[in-house]
């Protein structure tokens, strides 16, 4: 027989830890249905659950004292009945977001349920290297931590990097934008903030973001694609999980193929997407400098709007990239059968320009069903999905284990 080494009952550890380990799961998927929905009432959550009214009140306690949630009248009430009672995010938990980027720094404090408190984007002369990240987010950082309440705590930092990161300990294996290779920001970060720090890339937090947060939310299967300075990358959600492939790297969008005979592309292939559809290549066409770049999308619809010379050729420019990302959705489209095609970035004037244009596309060849279903919509404009899908990494931990807050 097999002894016990700690000299108890088989059976009473092993049920202790059992009821603990259901209490954990339990706090934990009511503070993640919290953070997600952004208000929920106890009735929903029993639904959602299966769990009693009382086993229910006794977690909205446990999560409420630990400053995790709040219960709040909801702002209107409903005709019939008593209003119920909202359980909203609490402020007690923060994240840091950390998006480094050509010219900026984005850092920003995240709350639960994905509010983004007080962003700061700090601009640079050039691409900073990573030791001038560290020096940035820690000024940043260290200035926000003063004026935070006590009640208020930053768990953890979550850091989008426009380039390849290495899941398993946040190194950058690559960010040609910024001129990184084989950089441990995510150490260098850890040692100046004395914080846990967590990093992905930065089309892959988003995407992140889109599924808790955005137009991918309770969509069980989507594509999730991203056009910024440093190329073309995205997300792929299936059956509601985000796709990391064996070893971290899978949903490198930009290197889907669309032309046999383009241009050569970073990664040593030809006829890459995020070769062909370049922001690049817009920008020169709508006459805006890089640093410009946040006006692209209303400067080519405003250029393309007034007509004349300059409007067709800017016009050309975009329908060339329009057609070669139809390619790759086409692709796309058969070999995952979304129901929602998500763009962001750059990507979104080339649908704007021609709303039907892409829509047609995925509608051609393959499986009906597939095509069929599929709709095509905006990310919103901005750093916020890259930041809040950045916190999400650092909320990670909390939210599968809400009662470890207590005594971290
Ligand atoms: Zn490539």
């Amino acid at each position: 027989m097999a002894s016990n080494s700690r000299g108890t009952r088989p059976d009473g550890p092993a049920l202790g830890s059992n009821r603990d380990s259901t209490r954990q799961h339990n706090l934990s998927t009511v503070l993640r249905l919290v953070h997600l929905h952004g208000g929920i009432s106890r009735a929903q959550l029993t639904r959602a659950t299966g769990l009693n009214r009382s086993t229910i009140a006794a977690l909205v306690t446990e999560l409420v004292a630990l400053g995790l949630a709040v219960e709040k009248e909801p702002e209107h009430t409903q005709q019939h009945g008593r209003p119920s009672i909202m359980l909203r995010p609490g402020p007690g938990a923060l994240a840091l977001a950390v998006n480094p980027d050509v010219d900026a720094v984005g850092v920003a404090l995240v709350s639960l349920g994905g509010r983004i408190v007080n962003p700061v984007r700090f601009h640079t002369v050039r691409a900073p290297s990573t030791a001038e990240v560290v020096n940035i987010v820690s000024a940043v950082y260290s200035g926000m931590a003063a004026s935070l309440p006590a009640e208020q705590r930053v768990l953890g930092v979550g850091v989008a990097v426009p380039g390849l990161v290495d899941p398993a300990d946040g190194r950058v294996i690559e960010a040609p934008q910024l001129d990184w290779r084989e950089q441990p920001l995510a150490e260098q970060l850890r040692e100046a903030l004395g914080l846990p720090v967590f990093a992905a890339n930065d089309a892959v937090v988003a995407a992140r973001a889109q599924a808790a947060f955005g137009a991918g939310r309770d969509v069980e299967d989507f594509v999730y694609l991203f056009g910024g300075a440093s190329g073309i990358g995205g997300g792929l959600v299936s059956g509601g999980r985000l796709l990391h492939g064996s070893t971290g790297f899978a949903g490198q969008l930009g290197h889907t193929l669309v032309r046999t005979d383009g241009a050569a592309c970073s990664c040593g292939a030809n006829g890459c997407l995020e070769a062909e559809v370049a922001r690049e290549q817009l920008l020169d066409a709508a006459g805006l400098p890089a640093d410009q770049a946040e006006d692209l999308e209303e400067r080519v619809l405003e250029l393309i709007d007034a007509g004349g010379d300059a409007a067709q050729r800017l016009r050309a420019v975009v329908d060339h990239q329009a057609s070669l990302l139809a390619v790759a959705l086409r692709t796309l489209v058969h070999h995952l059968n979304p129901s929602l095609i998500i763009l962001g970035g750059f990507l979104r004037v080339l649908a704007r320009v021609n709303p039907s244009a892409l829509e047609d596309a995925v509608r051609v060849g393959g499986a009906r069903g597939a095509r069929e279903e599929v709709r095509i919509e905006l990310a919103p404009l901005g750093a916020d999905p890259v930041l809040t899908g950045a916190a999400e990494l650092a909320f990670e931990p909390l939210l599968s284990d809400p009662a470890g807050f207590a005594h971290a």
